[in-house]
């Protein structure tokens, strides 16, 4: 036993530290200090021989205090170790307890999910990039001990609290606790080599002695920014006035369990308050221990995730994940009960908003930072002009109606064409900048095998490809293809979980994201629902962009804004599909001109003179006759007085537009 304590000591302070041996039975203290570490060994034995529990302090104290009773015990000592006393912090202590009833030592059962939890944490902090630590037998559970190296200070005091709180936050539950107590300085510590005593010895309980388990060859020292990090994961109370949901009325627990969410642990969280950990964050699908809910003492409500690429997602976004539409219609439930917001200020004065101006990638067409949508009849060339839009970006060459386009990369998800058959044929052809885009359409799975980017769990592949050429354009053609077999493209809250974190993304990231989207075969019932899907799709898009067959000539085609937020719908461009040299590309897109649609005449003249002279050869407004214009103007501006319908195409667009009033600014 002597030499388990001095090598305890041994690792625990440095040659010549003066620590604290204190020793606790039934009440009664026993302690005194020590710079002698065979004389320190001895003393403790004989105190675990006569029943005692043993402690030293863990950080090394004043030496000064040796005179309190130098190199031998005092029972009772009257003055131990204070806070104050400590010259610095060497360890962060980590204590792994089983629940159990008070003043009983742990089963074997109860100590194992002691020492499972502790392998947790120290999975997780070397994820953190953490050093090895030194890792323990307490006795009923299990100990970690970090090095580190901080002042004795208030600032210290808090990070180290924070950090154990941190981690209670993410692994405490009703099994097995992370102490929270143990910050303070002077705080006494397990002599390794000595027995835990809590209670009586009994066949399920018993008395077990406390030894080292590993310790690492080097003593590397948790850097600061490493436990900042680790601190600041620990949710605060959100600002008062911030927090519109989640009130006192609000049964957070039942929610939970209402809605499915996986919770891996929980337990009370300060004092009166209350956290569950979950399986999985709903955004960008981390499973370590790293998203969480959490119900304050004063009734408000949290969540979030810590990893960096959560930032920004709380409570109202995971409510929204799992109750789409729950904080939209908040207001209509409140109408019917009680206001149950709690008193105080709520909302946001529009002064405290920056004004942001939506950024085009296209102007009136295609925005930043938001999800667009290109709808089309199958075989009409929207996956062509998708990838000519592409080419155009990583070129920099000027849009089709001449407007400038802002250079940069591109990354395109194709799921149905060829990348060395079509798309780099088309792409080249188009003039494009290979090197700025990044073709993705599958990624390899746990086995090696390529599946199918699914979204949006594969997100952070389409935001490293972002990354990886600055991407300010993604297409995504067509949608359906990277919609994973569990979401019912039919219901609505099924498209919004899918693709809210795509347009998040893209808010993230400010690349445009393009949504291609097949109009599906039936020409039935409301062209909206047309589109292979929920009408929540049309919903998510800021911008809404209808690629069709020309309804006079069978080889032109018709790129038409059906949807705008975010501006006045652009005009409307007719564009011709023509052949590459090798033949291989039947259907590369060339405009021909553009239809003025809901803009009056003067506008589109206007708009047309601000055009650079420069890009005036990319449109040929003149082979676009008169008579189309019209028919154009007849079927997209004034779809209700139009003339009889002759086909179920163009049904689809007269039913689009009736819902789309907002597009006629007359
Ligand atoms: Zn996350």
């Amino acid at each position: 036993m002597r030499a388990a304590i001095i090598r305890a000591v041994e690792i625990l302070s440095d040659p010549g530290d003066v620590v604290e041996l204190r020793a606790i039975k039934n009440g009664s203290t026993a302690a005194g200090y020590f710079d002698d570490t065979g004389i320190l060994s001895r003393e403790a034995a004989k105190l675990d021989e006569q029943g005692f529990t043993v402690y030293i302090t863990a950080n090394p104290t004043n030496p000064a205090l040796l005179s309190r009773a130098a190199n031998r015990i005092k029972r009772p000592l009257k003055e131990t170790t204070s806070d104050r006393d400590v010259l610095r912090r060497r360890w962060l202590l980590i204590d792994f307890d089983p629940v159990r009833p008070a003043g009983v030592s742990s089963t074997d059962k109860e100590k194992e999910a002691a020492f499972g939890r502790a392998r947790e944490v120290y999975g997780d902090l070397r994820r953190r990039g953490w050093p090895e630590p030194v890792a323990a037998d307490s006795g009923n559970g299990a100990h970690l001990l970090y090095a580190v190296d901080l002042p004795n200070d208030a600032d210290s005091l808090g990070l180290v609290r924070r950090v154990l709180e941190a981690l209670s936050f993410k692994f405490s539950d009703g099994r097995v606790t992370v102490d929270t107590s143990t910050s303070n300085a002077a705080r006494i510590w397990k002599l390794y080599g000595t027995t835990a005593r809590k209670g009586d010895s009994t066949e399920d309980r018993p008395h077990r002695p406390s030894r080292l388990l590993k310790v690492p060859e080097e003593r590397v020292e948790v850097g600061r920014e490493q436990l900042e990090a680790l601190a600041a994961s620990k949710p605060e109370p959100v600002r008062k006035g911030s927090q519109g949901l989640g009130t006192s009325e609000f049964d957070l627990e039942a929610w939970i369990s209402g809605h499915g969410v996986p919770v891996r642990r929980e337990g009370p969280w300060q004092q009166g308050g209350y956290r569950w950990v979950i399986e999985e964050c709903p955004w960008n699908g981390h499973s370590d221990n790293s998203a969480y809910i959490v119900s304050f003492p004063g009734g408000a409500v949290a969540a979030g995730c810590h990893h960096d690429s959560c930032q920004g997602y709380g409570w109202r976004e995971l409510r929204e994940h799992y109750e789409p539409g729950a904080c939209e219609h908040r207001y209509e439930r409140n109408r019917y009960g009680p206001a149950s917001a709690p008193a105080g200020q709520h909302g946001v004065l529009l002064s405290e908003i920056e004004p942001e101006r939506v950024r085009w990638l296209w102007e009136g067409r295609i925005a930043l930072g938001k999800l667009n949508l290109v709808d089309g009849d199958p075989g009409t060339g929207k996956s062509a002009a998708a990838t000519d839009l592409a080419a155009r970006v990583t070129a920099g060459k000027s849009w089709p109606d001449g407007t400038e386009c802002r250079a940069g990369g591109v990354v395109i998800l194709s799921a149905e064409d060829g990348l060395a058959d079509t798309i780099r044929p088309r792409f080249d052809a188009a003039g494009g900048d290979p090197s700025k885009a990044v073709a993705l359409s599958t990624v390899p799975d746990a086995e090696g095998n390529e599946r199918q980017i699914a979204l949006p769990n594969d997100l952070q592949v389409i935001e490293a490809a972002i990354e990886r050429v600055g991407a300010l354009l993604v297409v995504i053609d067509p949608l359906m293809a990277f919609t994973p077999g569990e979401i019912n493209t039919h219901r609505d809250q099924d498209v919004r979980r899918m693709l809210a974190p795509v347009a998040r993304m893209a808010e993230r990231t400010g690349a445009a994201v393009v949504v291609v989207r097949h109009l599906n075969k039936a020409t039935g019932g409301n062209a909206l629902y047309r589109g292979g899907g929920s009408i929540g799709i049309v919903g998510a898009a800021r911008s809404g962009l209808l690629i069709a067959k020309h309804p006079e000539d069978d080889g032109r085609r018709v790129l038409a804004s059906i949807k705008s937020n975010l501006a006045a719908p652009a005009h409307s461009l007719v564009f011709g599909l023509s052949s590459t040299e090798g033949g291989a590309v039947r259907d590369r897109p060339r405009i021909l001109g553009a239809l003025p649609t809901s803009r009056t005449r003067r506008q589109h003249g206007e708009l047309a003179a601000e055009r650079p002279r420069g890009h005036r050869t990319e449109l040929q407004p003149g082979s676009a006759p008169g008579g189309e214009l019209n028919a154009h103007r007849r079927r997209f501006s004034r779809p209700h007085r139009g003339r009889a319908v002759g086909s179920g195409r163009t049904l689809s667009y007269r039913r689009r537009l009736e819902l789309e009033p907002n597009r006629h600014r007359r």
